[in-house]
């Protein structure tokens, strides 16, 4: 993890107990190393002694700790390979998570409440940079139908709580995410951490490389540990039901991503695109003009330097196992 060098600390988070859902998963781990170095006091459930999906073992959690804020980050999702194949699954785990979560919250008088969406959640006839005054102009897109539904569902959930209980929740939406600890098996994994995966192990073995789809689909990448820095900083700045986005507002082709990898690690080998494969929706960025206004930040790491430390992680921590798993 990287130095605590960035963010100003405001004393905001000084003995606040926090609540982190998904501490240990990708984003969420990012999330609580960024509060430790702030001195938050941190409560971070695993599913092996939390389960979510169980309101009576949800509540019990949150009457026991009392967390003063919570980051609701856990989530069942992943890339096109697991959206396409387990709607369902992602429907109703996602679903009683987020309802256990937040209803727990709100009968322990939580102070605030910080769901973490996504951008999946915007309407799929969407082409250009999407602006939260479109989150409910149409129909999400069918390949992220039950993700982005489920999160969805979420908002409406802050937004009757608010109505009822006067109950305090944010609702965020960060575009594609890579880095550090990311999926990088081919199945649940998202495309950058499916293609550093492909193409270090091709690297490794001198081998060609195929990718999914036509590379003309666009999408916004944000780095972990920027994405952790936005999520923190709107906490402590952005109040107000409406959603917001959390993003780079730079949207990439799938075919630079793969020219950005293959100059990364010098790849000469082919690379094949498989059309059988889906491109799913054609275009997704974010509009950041309200994240810049509120939170007056905007993410730090380039695409670039952002693979090169994910590339460098991967290498260091799985290539080795995966390559022998391979090889085996
Ligand atoms: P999405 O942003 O929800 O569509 O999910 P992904 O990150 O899984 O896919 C983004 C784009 O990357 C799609 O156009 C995919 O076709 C493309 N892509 C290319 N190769 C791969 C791969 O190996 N895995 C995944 N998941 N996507 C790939």
């Amino acid at each position: 993890m990287r130095p605590n060098d960035f963010l100003p600390n405001t004393g905001f988070w000084k003995n606040k107990r926090v609540l982190v859902t998904g501490g240990s998963g990708f984003l969420g781990r990012h999330i609580v190393e960024r509060l430790k170095d702030y001195g938050a006091t941190l409560i971070t459930p695993r599913r092996t002694e939390t389960n979510l999906s169980d309101f009576g073992a949800t509540l019990k959690c949150f009457l026991e700790n009392r967390p003063d804020l919570v980051f609701h980050s856990a989530a069942y999702y992943g890339g096109l390979g697991i959206t396409l194949k387990e709607p369902g699954t992602i429907y109703f785990n996602n679903m009683l998570m987020s309802t256990n979560v937040m209803e727990a919250a709100r009968l322990t008088q939580v102070k605030k409440f910080i769901a973490v969406g996504t951008a999946c959640s915007y309407p799929g006839h969407l082409t250009g940079a999407m602006k939260e005054s479109d989150f409910w102009s149409g129909p999400l897109h069918d390949s992220v139908t039950a993700y982005g539904g489920v999160k969805k569902m979420m908002h409406i959930q802050a937004m009757a709580y608010k109505k009822q209980y006067g109950f305090n929740a944010i609702h965020l939406l960060p575009t594609n995410l890579y880095g550090p600890y990311d999926a990088f098996d081919a199945y649940r994994s998202h495309v950058v951490g499916a293609l550093v995966a492909k193409f270090c192990e091709a690297h490794a073995r001198n081998e060609d490389v195929m990718v999914w789809g036509t590379g003309a689909p666009i999408r916004e990448f944000l780095y972990v540990d920027d994405c952790a820095d936005g999520i923190v900083l709107a906490a402590e700045r952005y109040n107000d039901v409406s959603p917001l986005n959390i993003g780079t507002g730079v949207g990439t082709t799938i075919r630079q991503l793969v020219e950005d990898l293959c100059h990364t690690l010098n790849f000469k080998n082919k690379v094949i695109w498989d059309a059988s494969k889906p491109d799913g929706q054609m275009a997704k960025t974010l509009d950041i003009a309200k994240m810049k206004a509120t939170l007056d930040w905007v993410p730090r790491t380039g695409l670039r330097d952002g693979l090169k430390k994910t590339i460098a992680w991967y290498q260091e921590n799985l290539l080795q196992a995966s390559t022998l798993r391979q090889a085996a």
